[in-house]
């Protein structure tokens, strides 16, 4: 995100997510001090919401060194509800953690949650990124801890001395930071790109409006995130959502899991036709090998994987025109599915694998007894 031509502090006149100019006032309280920190002043707080990505953000920003000082008196240790849920999420996360995965925890308060997370899967590496002096809190439990704010420069430099990280956790900092372009370009520097997952909690703007939880607008909370404005921002970003549910903590809120949107994409169809290929390999051992359907979506997968050398045929439902033929740019003849019946191959390649609940009983009732080899997501021979 190049072109940052914003303060990210005073009046706001352009979107904090998508940068469009037409904002909405929706609610205003007054100028008022800050919640946890009287430095004389009072700012304006009222709410504006875009009318493009649909982010709902305060209309003006105290400059963060006034909001989140060294002296922040914030503790996650303190509530007992919190700790309780971090474990929860610790416990959730810790069986998928492999040795040596890095989980990175950005706005780690005490680090109650790393703390718990080490506990249950010491197998893992850990590191807290706090700006406050609550990072002391993190070396006392034995939490190694950086202390300073998230930012793409602090992400950039993290990755030179430490591995990608597998999980990178940020739980109700997202809504204030004054730039999360810049938060979400260091997150994608130290977040590894193929298994990478970024998990993010956020007080969810549902719980405002319906729950009438105006006493949660203040000058810290910048933005007011529901799990589409967020997704907007994510996908910006290269990262789909591929999980939304949502939590108790703070009235009601919402936990996204993101990945990269290209996830090692080249990489891991490389990998598939790889044990594809040698799966196939084996089983022509046993006997020939009949393909099972000759929809379009075969032909890509029989060039790329090279699957024209294993097959003996392809099949096709008795009646259907393309009977007779070959499969595009091979030597594969395409046969009635009949022949899969008179000449019981050992294996069976389902092309249309995403039918397989259907087709497979369709097929055993016609008696055809080898079995059925599925070729993705992972490639495998099915029981029975
Ligand atoms: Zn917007």
């Amino acid at each position: 995100m190049g072109e940052m031509v914003w303060l990210p502090q005073g009046t706001v006149t352009r979107c904090g997510i998508c940068r469009n100019r037409t904002l909405k006032y929706i609610l205003d309280l007054g100028d008022q001090p800050m919640a946890e920190r009287d430095d004389g002043h009072t700012y304006p707080l009222a709410l504006v919401e875009c009318d493009r990505c649909g982010l709902v953000q305060l209309n003006h920003i105290v400059p963060q060194k006034e909001l989140f000082p060294l002296d922040h008196p914030y503790s996650t240790g303190n509530t007992r509800a919190l700790r309780d849920h971090f474990r929860a999420l610790a416990l959730e996360l810790a069986p998928q953690l492999k040795p040596g995965d890095l989980v990175v925890d950005i706005g780690a308060n005490d680090g109650t949650f790393l703390a718990a997370l080490k506990e249950m899967a010491p197998q893992a590496e850990v590191l807290a990124v706090e700006p406050t002096g609550q990072a002391g809190k993190c070396r006392d439990k034995g939490v190694p801890v950086t202390q300073g704010f998230w930012t793409a420069a602090l992400g950039r430099d993290l990755v030179r001395y430490h591995k990608p990280a597998r999980i990178i956790t940020a739980s109700n900092v997202l809504a204030h930071v004054p730039d999360p372009h810049d938060f979400l370009s260091g997150v994608s520097s130290l977040l590894d790109p193929d298994v990478g997952e970024f998990i993010t909690e956020n007080h969810d703007w549902a719980s405002v409006v319906n729950g009438l939880q105006i006493d949660t607008i203040y000058h810290e909370h910048l933005r007011y995130y529901s799990v589409s404005s967020l997704g907007y921002l994510l996908a910006m970003h290269g990262y789909l959502i591929s999980e939304a549910v949502p939590v108790a903590s703070h009235g009601g809120s919402f936990r996204i899991t993101a990945r990269s949107q290209r996830r090692g994409l080249s990489h891991r169809a490389d990998a598939v036709k790889f044990r594809l290929r040698v799966l196939l390999h084996e089983a022509r051992d046993a006997g020939p090998i009949y393909g099972i359907g000759a929809a379009t979506r075969a032909s890509p997968l029989i060039h790329y994987a090279g699957l024209e050398e294993y097959l003996a045929c392809v099949c096709e439902v008795p009646g259907s025109d393309k009977i007779g033929r070959m499969m595009p740019g091979t030597q594969l003849p395409i046969v009635d599915e009949k022949q899969l019946i008179t000449d019981q191959p050992p294996h069976a390649l389902l092309f249309p694998w995403h039918l397989a609940a259907s087709i497979v009983p369709v097929l055993r009732a016609a008696g055809y007894q080898g079995k059925f080899i599925v070729p993705l997501p992972a490639p495998e021979v099915l029981d029975g």
